[in-house]
């Protein structure tokens, strides 16, 4: 499926809010019934309907009636309320193409209001297995009814109060811009993944860059814990820059030896095989040098703060705030919802002939291509 901001001209304030009332349903509803769509939405039954299907032929929602009768949004939905979001901010004017499709993410070539060149970067948990994500991760336990929506969101919380700490502390990173629901804005990296170079004339200044960065994040208090030629992006320079932060851990972890040793192999492994580079040094956990703490800071973090007591078992605590959020949510009046509401989609600005005019122009659109499907 093509993600086009030009769509988000032709969706009403409408839509968007029943969108966005599906999105705030969900908080504590696997499945959000047609009557509180309504509730929270606060529209009458037939225009709610009427979007509804709309929705649901664009495929932004999903219809279950099984064990429950009910509306979900799809990650094509979410994708547009974060991209609406970003849009307003002007971190993206224009979607060139997706660059990468990870396990977990989408990757897209974005132009932003300036004409710059910046990456977004969608978190989709829930294409893997449930398994290999409770394996490699520490999201699900404990949480029974969850939603890979939230999950996602969380991941991407953590992906970019990371880069954003390891940013302002020097390290090589993609310049963080913007965070908002699963996706994340960045600057571009002007180079290649490690994996994708075959030949390098000096493989020991890029080898010795990334057991440098391994070290120092040590120092720090950090593990990458996903340290690995996938994640590693090399400049024509021959600079590495590090990508992909949601599973760092902090020095603290209980499993952090495993992982740092882990981190070290997977650097000494490839050199090894791909560049026949013999090495003799190596890096010994437990000599590191603890110089500073940004374990501790990215806790402190405003982005985090609120949420994350822990940074290892995190998604764990924030499920902890979640609950507390529904027990508010659940007894919150329609106008706390209505707040919600108007603050998620910008009511604000609400034009009576605007959501009139764009009605007409949606009525004469078929805002997704049937052909857009087997994309998805
Ligand atoms: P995943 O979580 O799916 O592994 P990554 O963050 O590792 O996603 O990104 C996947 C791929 O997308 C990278 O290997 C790289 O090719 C590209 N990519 C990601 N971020 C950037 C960036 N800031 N600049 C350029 N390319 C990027
Ligand atoms: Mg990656």
């Amino acid at each position: 499926m093509r993600l086009d901001p030009s769509y988000l001209e032709y969706m009403t304030k409408d839509e968007f809010r029943v969108l966005t009332a599906i999105e705030i349903g969900m908080r504590n509803h696997e499945l959000v019934p047609m009557n509180l769509i309504e509730r929270i939405s606060h529209l009458k039954r037939v225009c709610a309907s009427k979007v509804v299907k709309l929705l649901l032929k664009n495929k932004f929602i999903a219809h279950e009636n099984k064990k429950f009768d009910g509306y979900k949004l799809t990650y094509l939905g979410y994708d547009y309320l974060a991209l609406q979001v970003f849009m307003r901010r002007g971190a993206i004017k224009e979607v060139l193409g997706k660059i990468g499709c990870g396990k977990e993410s989408d990757i897209y070539k974005c132009v932003n209001e300036n004409g710059d060149f910046v990456i977004l970067k969608f978190t989709r948990l829930g294409r893997t297995s449930f398994r290999t994500i409770k394996k490699n991760r520490d999201y699900i336990q404990h949480r029974t009814s969850y939603s890979w929506l939230y999950l996602s969101r969380l991941s991407a919380i953590k992906e970019y109060t990371f880069m954003d700490l390891l940013h302002k502390n020097n390290f090589p990173t993609p310049i963080p811009i913007e965070q908002n629901r699963h996706g994340i804005v960045m600057s571009l990296i002007n180079g290649v993944p490690m994996q994708n170079i075959s030949e390098i004339d000096n493989p020991k200044y890029v080898f010795d860059q990334c057991f440098d960065l391994i070290k120092r994040l040590a120092e720090n208090g950090l593990i990458h814990s996903d340290f690995n030629e996938f994640n590693l992006m090399v400049e024509d320079n021959g600079k590495v820059i590090m990508i992909d932060f949601p599973q760092m851990v902090s020095t603290k972890h209980k499993n952090a030896q495993f992982y740092f040793d882990r981190d070290v192999e997977c650097i000494h492994v490839f050199f090894e095989r791909r560049f026949n580079y013999q090495i003799t040094d190596t890096l010994d956990f437990n000599k590191i040098a603890r110089l500073n703490d940004l374990d501790v800071q990215v806790k402190a973090s405003g982005f985090i703060k609120k949420e994350i007591k822990n940074i290892d078992d995190f998604d764990i605590d924030l499920r902890g705030s979640d609950d507390d959020d529904d027990d508010h949510q659940e007894n919150s009046d329609d106008e706390n919802e209505q707040n919600d509401l108007d603050r998620n989609i910008g009511l604000e600005d609400s034009d009576d002939d605007e959501i009139e005019e764009s009605k007409k122009k949606i009525q004469n659109l078929n805002i997704l291509n049937d052909d857009d499907e087997s994309e998805e």
